[in-house]
């Protein structure tokens, strides 16, 4: 078995709480750990949030806690079997719920929750059961579990996840208790990217682009070729303004020989046109591309208002027209002859 690094970590007279190691959210940190103390934790928690802000992370935390066989004070032991077994995703009483497809269909959740619910723990006094991504529970998935949460069994403790609960029908969301997680702040996030070997540069490029989600940062540091393909698309605008026609199709079809990229790069530009704009409209503010700045004033001192808020509109048309598997060259040549046309 995999040694549990907390384990490793963890030394003498170390006062780390359950929930210490987790990033921002100080006050669900401060809820829980009085709701502990006060041995009041409920049966049903939704836990709302956007995306990579810790709610998963945080429900874990709480699942190893409350699973935990030798609880020191508010904290997990983080040595006996269920927080070794908690840790490696082996424990029985432990049951993670996983979104289908786009949706969490009905069987799935009549036989990992409702019928694993009415099966006493195995091994602990609690069985703990997290649904992620509870908002995508289809209408009849949701019906199939409002009586566990309505009358839930006197050891289970369920934990739905989602980022939208308005997703969620008003009886299961009126028997919950509601937790809400929040991004984190610019703060809180230098502290987190502090060890990460990027330039000054990047990192306030990624604490913007991240709009406070470490699953967002993660997911950027994790694509080895995200920086580059960002000035990869800078590139190719200024390419594009000083292209002839001949010059426009060369672009198209450099562009569209990057099947795979060639969303992104959309992406890259909406943001690109995005700080145009917010610089037209109200000055130098805070920027998704903070390290262009200069060429962002002279662009944005050569278009007009209109002209940039009519890009933005051609962008997103193309990545509609994109998701909806229109042609890519198409779409492109449309787009860049678009972006070409003389300002009004
Ligand atoms: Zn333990």
């Amino acid at each position: 078995m995999d040694k549990c690094p907390s384990i490793t970590r963890k030394r003498k007279g170390d006062k780390m709480e359950a929930f210490q190691h987790i990033r921002g959210n100080e006050d669900v940190k401060a809820y829980f750990t009085k709701v502990i103390k006060k041995n009041k934790l409920s049966h049903s928690y939704i836990f709302e949030g956007p995306y990579g802000v810790g709610k998963n992370t945080f429900a874990l935390a709480l699942a190893k806690y409350i699973l935990c066989e030798a609880k020191e004070g508010n904290k997990p032991c983080n040595s006996c079997k269920s927080c070794y077994m908690t840790h490696a995703g082996t424990h029985p009483d432990l049951i993670s719920i996983e979104k289908d497809t786009k949706v969490t269909k009905i069987e799935t959740i009549r036989n990992n929750m409702v019928k694993e619910m009415d099966i006493k723990p195995y091994q602990s006094d609690y069985k703990v059961v997290i649904v992620k991504a509870a908002d995508t529970i289809t209408i009849e998935g949701q019906n199939a579990m409002l009586k566990t949460i309505e009358e839930p069994p006197s050891y289970g403790i369920i934990i739905l996840v989602c980022e939208n609960a308005s997703r969620m029908l008003p009886t299961i969301k009126s028997r919950c208790i509601m937790v809400r997680f929040n991004p984190l702040t610019k703060k809180q996030l230098d502290t987190y990217l502090i060890d990460e070997p990027i330039s000054e540069s990047k990192r306030e490029v990624l604490k913007k682009l991240s709009e406070g989600s470490i699953g967002k940062v993660k997911d950027i540091l994790k694509d080895e070729s995200f920086f580059e393909l960002r000035d990869q698309a800078v590139n190719y605008l200024q390419r594009l303004d000083k292209a002839d026609l001949i010059g426009v199709y060369d672009l198209v079809k450099e562009i569209t020989e990057q099947k795979e990229e060639i969303e992104k790069i959309l992406e890259h530009w909406l943001l690109w046109y995005r700080d145009i704009a917010i610089i037209k409209a109200v000055g130098i503010g805070d920027l998704y591309y903070s390290d262009y700045q200069q060429q962002l004033l002279d662009i944005a001192y050569k278009l007009t208002y209109n002209k940039v808020s009519q890009n933005i509109d051609c962008i997103i048309k193309a990545l509609a027209d994109m998701r909806q598997n229109i042609y890519s060259t198409f779409v492109i040549e449309n787009l860049l002859l678009r972006l070409k046309e003389r300002k009004k």
